[in-house]
């Protein structure tokens, strides 16, 4: 099934380019009548008829919307980052599978999927509600995971008047305007060192060896060791700052400063978006506010008790004392001073200023982003 949705996906995208560059119009029937009813008559795609048609049809809507983000981002429409062209999906790797609610059924503790039959579960918690869809996924590590789209109520926690801004940074994780800095924990950097070592021995492998497929399954093995100690951590801090204040600020990845590096892209941009969208579905969950600062400005530049400006400061300056006023900064404290400063003033605009501090003010759209599962 992985392979008929990841084939589907790719001949999706094929079409889509063709039609592109034939300046063809053609529409999402027609596409998706070409790459399942059609495919299936033929010899070289008549395979796909052994899998239930929901994952094609899911695995189609995905290339749709692949090529769409990239289109409304080409013209402009789409907001944040440029998108680049869809990828085809690689055989090697992460697969996955969407069904939608008449694609498979829970029986009991087991998920049924047509003409697969039924999958035993090892389930994390209980399912709040009935899904309306579930992802199943295979990672390159050979574990499987069932992720399920459910509704979730909101649970608000009693209000208090703390609010804080936050700096993601590249030695702590975060530090906040409150002077408290939560670093990554030691098993993190740990595991990372470990992945960074296996992935240099398996280049070293020759391609097609078995000691290579051996190699490549340990740095999987590594990468889900790492990616689950990061999440995790997310998971305590996000709700940790959500818990503790009315309302979280951060920079907006798309106009940060630091974000925008080489150096942070290769290394921490995965964790920073990941920690603030968890912030932001915390947020919403327990009826507290997270606003992200959406316009640049220069937080580690500008001094947080009088609002000079001082000049750009290379990433080893940890300290400095502004010329204007002679206080004394902590870098990343006085930079997430600044996002906190300029975060109340973009929520006072936004809502024509009747905002005090503490004052709850959850607006749907603002508490984050609410990704599904992809
Ligand atoms: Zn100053």
């Amino acid at each position: 099934m992985f392979g008929c949705a990841r084939v589907v996906y790719n001949d999706c995208l094929r079409v889509r380019d063709e039609a592109y560059a034939n300046e063809e119009k053609i529409n999402d029937t027609e596409i998706q009548r070409r790459v399942i009813t059609l495919a299936k008559a033929t010899p070289e795609r008549a395979w796909l008829g052994e899998v239930t048609s929901v994952a094609l049809v899911q695995a189609c809507r995905d290339a749709r919307r692949a090529y769409r983000n990239w289109f409304d981002s080409l013209q402009g429409t789409r907001k944040g980052p440029k998108i680049r062209h869809p990828k085809p999906r690689r055989k090697r790797g992460r697969q996955s599978i969407r069904l939608t609610r008449n694609g498979f059924t829970l029986h009991g503790e087991r998920l049924y999927v047509p003409k697969v039959g039924d999958i035993k579960v090892e389930w994390s918690r209980e399912l709040p509600s009935v899904p309306s869809s579930v992802t199943v996924i295979r990672e390159p590590d050979g574990r499987y995971y069932a992720s399920f789209v459910v509704e979730r109520e909101t649970v608000p926690l009693p209000s208090c008047d703390r609010e804080v801004g936050i700096d993601l940074g590249l030695n702590a994780l975060v530090v906040t305007s409150d002077g408290e800095s939560i670093p990554n924990p030691r098993f993190l950097r740990r595991a990372q060192r470990r992945l960074k070592r296996a992935q240099r021995a398996l280049s070293r492998k020759q391609k097609g060896s078995a000691n290579r497929a051996k190699a490549r399954h340990r740095v999987a093995v590594l990468h889900r060791k790492v990616r689950d100690a990061r999440l995790d951590h997310a998971h305590k801090t996000a709700l940790r700052l959500v818990r503790d204040n009315q309302a979280v600020y951060a920079e907006d990845l798309a106009v940060s400063g630091l974000a925008r590096t080489r150096l942070a892209k290769s290394v921490h941009d995965a964790g920073w978006a990941q920690l603030l969208r968890l912030i932001g579905e915390k947020a919403e969950q327990y009826g507290r506010t997270f606003h992200q600062v959406g316009r640049f400005t220069p937080t580690s530049q500008t001094c947080s008790a009088c609002g000079a400006k001082d000049g750009p400061k290379p990433l080893h300056v940890r300290s400095w004392q502004c010329k204007a006023c002679g206080v004394v900064h902590d870098r990343d404290v006085n930079a997430a001073r600044n996002v906190l400063a300029a975060g109340r003033a973009e929520r006072l605009n936004a809502c024509g200023g009747t905002i005090r501090p503490g004052a709850p003010l959850a607006r749907p759209g603002e508490t984050g982003t609410h990704r599904g599962v992809a």
